[in-house]
């Protein structure tokens, strides 16, 4: 292997190899996941009208006083006169404020008799909701890139965007190389595994916002596998293939890659687990040569092909870390940066983080439970608990 280049080099030549995809219109109800496209500005106030918060009687603010009921402002039946000092209109919660009228009395605190009401002294604007209290026309609010979940859904709704700009999914092919792989559903014959790693890196995929087009078991072969990823580079804008790209005497990958004209961008990693990470660019696809070994293939997607395929769908890819209390020590690892599957917890001096279980990159069940990487400095001896690390939540 050559010399390995450090997570943060690696990542920024994968986010250097990135051109975003492209915007297109997509259905409101269709958005969840997606990233807008262009900043969204509000056309209209919202409320677009001074509206009453409470079911009561819309009046001119003053003393207490018997007025009488002069009609009914409902919500979505504005009234169509004006009201005047001494008299009341009943109202309801989101209903127009009639002309005139400055303040709602809630209907439980007012006495009813027949078409009279006696009303307490109540002040201007009280329980009034003013136009545009909760946008403005002509506020921008929603950026360009944000990623669109409910909240960002409902405001999109409420700005009257039936059909909002995002950036267009990225399409992902997931190759699993392995002579030694079966499907879930198959009994395993001596030497066998499952293949869990087409299932985790789709998840995975899908989690990031992208569709993935295609999933496909590879043996280890070199026509096998340059076929395989012939067929995945002409259907998608990124690639992850799992396993084979190690320097074993079956591992097809990399020479297949080099000959379908794709080029290498980094090859290996300082890094624990995924070390033997490849990435590379060409004929309009990415591709990422992931480890076999189902931790490593997990955690080197989060770290590399997910910022990839955020970039490309038109978010911002930038992982968060906050700093965190170790709660048991951690063996440091010589010359390669050690990601820790944690778990978090939140006490009264702060957020807590220890290791889920065994570190090893096959135990795939340490990925159970796990909320968030812990990040172990290369070096040596080890890390006490009480010691602070950066974190990165999942
Ligand atoms: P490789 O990178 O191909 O040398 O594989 C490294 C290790 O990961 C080996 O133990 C493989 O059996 C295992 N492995 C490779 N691919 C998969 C997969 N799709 N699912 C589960 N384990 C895998
Ligand atoms: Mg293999």
């Amino acid at each position: 292997m050559p010399e390995l280049i450090s997570l943060e080099e690696a990542r920024a030549r994968v986010l250097g190899a990135v051109a975003p995809l492209g915007a297109e219109r997509v259905a409101l109800a269709a958005c969840l996941g997606r990233f807008l496209g262009e900043d969204v500005v509000a056309g209209e106030d919202l409320p677009p009208f001074d509206a009453s918060a409470m079911d009561g009687y819309a009046v001119v603010a003053g003393e207490g006083a018997e007025l009488p009921v002069v009609g009914e402002s409902r919500a979505g039946a504005p009234a169509s006169g004006a009201l005047e000092a001494g008299q009341a209109m009943r109202i309801s919660t989101g209903a127009v404020m009639p002309a005139g009228a400055d303040a709602v009395v809630p209907v439980e605190r007012v006495t009813e008799r027949g078409e009279i009401v006696v009303v307490p002294a109540v002040e201007a604007g009280a329980n009034v909701r003013s136009a545009g209290e909760d946008m403005r026309a002509g506020e921008r609010v929603l950026a360009a890139g944000a990623p669109i979940g409910p909240a960002e859904l409902a405001v999109l709704a409420s700005v009257g965007q039936p059909e909002p700009l995002c950036g267009r999914r990225p399409r992902v092919a997931v190759l699993a190389t392995g002579d030694e792989l079966v499907e879930p559903g198959a009994a395993l014959a001596p030497g066998q595994i499952r293949n869990s790693n087409a299932f985790a890196l789709a998840a995975q995929a899908e989690r990031a916002g992208a569709e993935v087009v295609l999933r496909e078991r590879v043996p280890d072969a070199a026509r096998a596998t340059r076929d395989a990823l012939r067929g995945a580079l002409e259907g998608a804008d990124v690639v992850c293939v799992s396993g084979g790209v190690s320097v074993g005497p079956h591992d097809y990958v990399k020479p297949a890659l080099a000959e379908l004209g794709v080029e290498q961008r980094f090859w290996g990693v300082r890094l624990k687990p995924g070390k033997p990470t490849w990435f590379g660019s060409g004929s309009g696809s990415l591709v990422f040569g992931l480890p076999g070994n189902p931790v490593s293939a997990m955690v080197t997607f989060h770290l590399f092909a997910r910022p990839a395929l955020i970039a490309l769908a038109g978010g911002d890819p930038a992982a968060e870390r906050t700093p965190a209390i170790l709660d048991t020590a951690i063996k440091r690892s010589k010359g390669r940066d050690h990601v820790v599957r944690c778990r978090l917890t939140v006490a009264a001096d702060g957020l807590h983080v220890e290791p889920t279980k065994a570190q090893n990159s096959h135990v795939l069940s340490s990925m159970l439970g796990a909320s968030a990487f812990g990040y172990v400095p290369a070096g040596d001896g080890e890390l006490v608990a009480g010691d602070r690390i950066d974190v990165e939540l999942l």
